[in-house]
């Protein structure tokens, strides 16, 4: 999962890209980077860790002009080094171009291998390579066409951000797994266009969310010009449902909705749907607050910060060695003692994935004495990888895909465990229920992958983080 953000039309572009991206750090903090376009020349700086970390002072002072863009990284498609950090900067018979994507195709090996084989020489791992270089092989007088025709042959999730001497172009899937969304910031030289991920990166910039790009929607803006294209491929909306479930900040607004107060409704929903017998509803910070707070709400049971998180675990922590048990989860989250001891606990998360984070943090709750605890998911059992940018692993290291509900109930040693069913989840949702992906629960993939694009995803998923 990826970050994006860019604007046109504002002197010192960078620094407000590098603000952007600081308000997306939460969606990948493995490397980032960010380019300009000066009028001459694109000038390009990234690097491995936080936006902070890269960006000293005097680095975005190297970043000059009016346009910009950048991207945080997690990596769901080619290995953790700088080689793969974004933007990729490429130069061609139609100018430099610059690109950060955030999501995955799904036939990109397959195209690789084909551009290969007619002698294209590849810079990196990543899958997004694939678009620059099908955008070469098919030059035209205005670059956006040759995007265009380029995203034709492309399949899977990509929202897009393209610098060229021609403008800057965002870009949306035809499916619009990803968010993107544009908003107007006013200056004393005029309006600049912003593009981001998050509808919270605009905020910080005091810039005011104008709309979501549509699926399969491509706009070039140069100055104040702006231009809307459609890619020519048939595509049904299938937003990811993940994005409000665990992914979006919850002060975002994400496919039409405030993704905090989905949350809420996801948590009342459950309290409808998965009652419990118990004395205070305790969050799994930071994911599970919102729906906790909507199952309290609901339930009529007290909410209580019953568990706290340590906010400053970066990616520089080193684990130490197996005999200190369970050090990886308690250096982040440690439950509030005072308030566990005696009680039944309604515990909500947002997802189980292998299962063994949850069964950690219950043993927790036992160990803070806790007299029983009810664990509730507030999404549905996670039992399919996904395919579309995040980093879920192989579907045979997800224990709802291995194990019944009394199977999983057992192993994480809850006193009982109810998930939130799919229709719960989309009735929760303002949008039409089938403009929404939720592959990872139910199997129904909107693009399919197969042959050796299959294989690799199987063989390497994206080393994941999910608990
Ligand atoms: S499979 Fe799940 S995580 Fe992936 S895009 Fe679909 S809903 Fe989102």
């Amino acid at each position: 999962m990826c970050g994006i953000f860019g604007i046109e039309g504002r002197e010192d572009a960078a620094n407000h890209v590098y603000l952007g991206l600081y308000a997306l750090q939460h969606r990948g903090q493995e490397s980032t980077g960010i380019v300009a376009w000066d009028g001459a020349r694109i000038g390009l700086e990234r690097g491995m860790g936080h936006v902070a970390e890269v960006f000293p002072a005097e680095v975005i002072a190297r970043l000059a002009g009016r346009r910009a863009l950048g991207h945080t990284r997690y990596s769901t498609s080619g290995s953790s080094v700088v080689e793969n950090a974004q933007p990729i900067v490429v130069t061609t018979s139609m100018g430099p171009i610059g690109i950060v994507h955030n999501g995955n195709l799904t036939n990109a090996l397959t195209l690789r291998k084909r551009l290969e084989a007619e002698g294209s020489i590849f810079q990196t791992t990543s899958d997004t390579e694939v678009i620059l270089h099908l955008m070469a092989r098919n030059p035209r007088a205005e670059l956006v066409d040759s995007l265009i025709v380029a995203l034709t042959e492309v399949e899977g999730a990509y929202s897009l951000l393209v610098i060229t001497a021609q403008g800057l172009i965002a870009v949306r899937d035809p499916h619009g797994f990803r968010p993107l969304a544009m908003a107007r910031l006013a200056g004393p030289n005029g309006i600049a266009t912003c593009f981001g991920s998050e509808s919270c990166a605009f905020d910080l910039l005091g810039a005011e969310l104008e709309r979501e790009l549509e699926p399969g929607e491509v706009v070039l803006v140069d100055g104040t010009e702006r231009r809307s294209y459609r890619i020519p491929v048939a595509g049904t909306p299938r937003r990811c449902a993940f994005e409000h479930v665990y992914f979006a900040r919850p002060d975002s607004v994400v496919f039409g909705d405030p993704v905090g107060e989905v949350r809420r409704r996801l948590g009342a929903q459950l309290a409808r749907e998965a009652p419990a017998a118990a004395d205070i509803v305790v969050p799994v910070p930071d994911s599970g607050l919102f729906a906790a707070l909507g199952y309290s709400r609901e339930s009529g049971l007290p909410f209580e910060f019953g568990m706290t998180r340590n906010h400053y675990v970066g990616r520089t922590f080193i684990e130490p060695r197996q005999s200190i048990r369970n050090f990886g989860v308690k250096v982040k989250l440690n439950p509030v003692r005072a308030l566990i001891r005696g009680k039944r606990v309604v515990l909500i998360d947002d997802s189980i994935v292998r299962g063994t984070t949850s069964r950690k943090i219950v043993g927790m709750m036992r160990e803070a004495g806790a007299a029983e605890v009810h664990l509730r998911i507030s999404s549905p059992p996670t039992a399919w990888p996904c395919y579309y940018g995040i980093d879920t692993p192989r579907r045979s290291e997800l224990i709802a895909a291995q194990k019944s509900l009394e199977e999983i109930r057992a192993f994480v040693e809850a006193d009982s465990l109810a998930y939130l069913s799919v229709d719960g989840l989309l009735a929760s949702l303002s949008g039409p229920r089938a403009s929404y992906c939720t592959a990872c629960w139910t199997g129904d993939y909107a693009v399919p992958i197969a042959g050796e694009d299959r294989r690799q995803a199987e063989l390497f998923p994206a080393e994941s983080d999910l608990p």
